[in-house]
């Protein structure tokens, strides 16, 4: 096959973007960037494979009020120059949730987007951005094959009882079930895993996705086998503007007592509520670090103390614990972070060479810790075009992590 494979992960405010060339989509990508603060903003921002900084300057004006539909056929159009004589032979998209359904990625279709519509209500910040997106180049390019590649895939090994509630059976067959998101991005480190830890790769691993969004995951043999994002992606971890694992019994509190509607809870929850609820100041973890703010303090002791306790509880899944892998913005970048959940950790024999964590090494802990401790960059992308390249030439399924 030849060609290329353009990747876009589209987010509510961001649309993300990857063009691989069929050949060699295991290599860095030929071009790719983000078009970030879509709706209010945009500031784009691109680079190509050896690094050089790209520029929008034969697209039209990224205006405030530009959506992601009026960018994505000028953005087609961008790429196409940047890439010469190569031509995209397919689409692959980041679709947050495939439900029970989908423990793979799956070419796109009519019955597959009505499918894929229906679980909207279970991520509402990010399917429908997700779905509109493949509508999109849908119109822009009517024959392109597309193929959707889901968050919760990865996580369909899991045990039944990993994705149950505690809740009456019948709820649990119509589907009100654990999925876990994050898939792609843990699909990724678990392909990566055994440069960096040889057998023990293949132990007892817990991957912490710390990024606007967060959450954990728990593998075994480099397969999910627990993860902290529950039924929606508002479970687990305290995280930008969610609020993570919360008493259910609160929300009948804010129903009951405060009145409060199901559209403002879900939006209490979702957008106002995390850092950004506990610091008052910020979603964004850099701008928090450097606030002296007494709040911003907090908020980021409460993230690091909510985190070290994820973790001690998804160690008891896979019985102990080997490595811990930290990726995603803030995992990748806060020495703070790591440093302040490893310090809960001590008593695991989780120990840190700080320099390394400062940094931000590729491992970060010292010798004589009991449990090896990396920063991996993840490349959700990546996976996407791998799936992407497979499903069109007809391969079913997801990618071996080997
Ligand atoms: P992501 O959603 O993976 O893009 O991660 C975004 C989060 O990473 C935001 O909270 C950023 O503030 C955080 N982040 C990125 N770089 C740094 C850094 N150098 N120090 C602390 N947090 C960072």
């Amino acid at each position: 096959m030849t060609g290329a494979i353009l990747v876009l992960n589209a987010g509510s405010s961001s649309l993300k973007f990857a063009v691989y060339p069929v050949a060699d989509d295991k290599k860095p990508p030929l071009v790719r960037g983000k078009i970030a603060g879509i709706g209010s903003a945009p500031v784009f921002s691109a680079h190509d494979r050896t690094g050089q900084a790209l520029r929008w300057d034969k697209g039209p004006p990224l205006c405030p009020d530009t959506d992601h539909d009026a960018l994505i056929p000028p953005l087609l159009d961008w790429l196409k120059i940047q890439i010469g004589d190569l031509t995209i032979i397919a689409a692959g998209h980041r679709v947050v949730h495939g439900g029970r359904d989908f423990d793979g990625p799956a070419r796109v279709n009519d019955a597959l987007m009505a499918k894929l519509d229906r679980l909207v209500p279970l991520a509402p910040l990010h399917q429908p951005h997700n779905l509109a997106a493949i509508r999109c180049v849908s119109r822009a390019v009517p024959d392109l094959p597309q193929v959707a590649c889901f968050d919760t895939s990865f996580h369909r090994t899991q045990s039944p009882l990993a994705q149950m509630f505690a809740l009456p059976r019948e709820l649990t067959d119509e589907g009100i079930l654990r999925y876990g998101f994050h898939g792609l991005s843990y699909d990724y480190i678990a392909r990566t895993l055994p440069s960096h830890l040889g057998d023990r790769a293949n132990g007892r691993v817990i991957v912490a996705h710390l990024g606007n969004g967060a959450s954990m995951c728990a593998m075994k043999g480099r397969r999910s086998v627990a993860t902290s994002m529950g039924f929606t992606a508002l479970d687990g971890l305290m995280m930008g503007q969610r609020c993570g694992a919360l008493d259910p019994g609160v929300v009948l509190y804010l129903m009951q007592q405060k009145g409060m509607s199901a559209a403002e809870i879900s939006q209490l929850l979702y957008e106002r509520s995390g850092l950004l609820g506990v610091s008052g100041i910020s979603n964004d973890m850099a701008a928090l670090q450097s606030s002296a703010a007494p709040r911003a303090k907090e908020a980021i002791a409460l993230f690091c103390y909510r985190a070290a306790g994820e973790l001690a509880q998804l160690a008891a899944s896979i019985d102990g614990l080997d490595a811990i892998v930290f990726t995603a913005g803030i995992g990748e970048n806060s020495a703070l972070v790591r440093a302040r959940i490893c310090d809960h950790l001590l008593w695991m024999g989780v120990r840190l060479d700080t320099a390394a964590n400062v940094r931000n090494a590729p491992r970060i802990n010292a010798v004589w810790s009991e449990i090896d401790v990396l920063v991996i960059p993840t490349d959700e992308e990546a996976v996407i075009a791998q799936a992407t390249r497979m499903i069109k030439s007809g391969v079913s399924g997801r990618p071996s992590p080997g």
